[in-house]
């Protein structure tokens, strides 16, 4: 009865990272991701 329910963010209602972090840079409470930011920093959404 396990329901995975997708958390997100309370500022930009977007649907957060496993680790909990915002993955919208547009948003106050964005966090770049660790691995790709320095490869690239742009297309993290397919
Ligand atoms: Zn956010």
């Amino acid at each position: 009865m396990a329901i995975k329910i997708k958390k997100r963010c309370i500022y930009c209602r977007q649907v957060l990272r496993e680790n909990g972090t915002c993955q919208n840079p547009n948003c106050v409470r964005y966090t770049p991701p660790k691995d790709e930011t320095e490869k690239n920093d742009k297309e993290q959404q397919a």
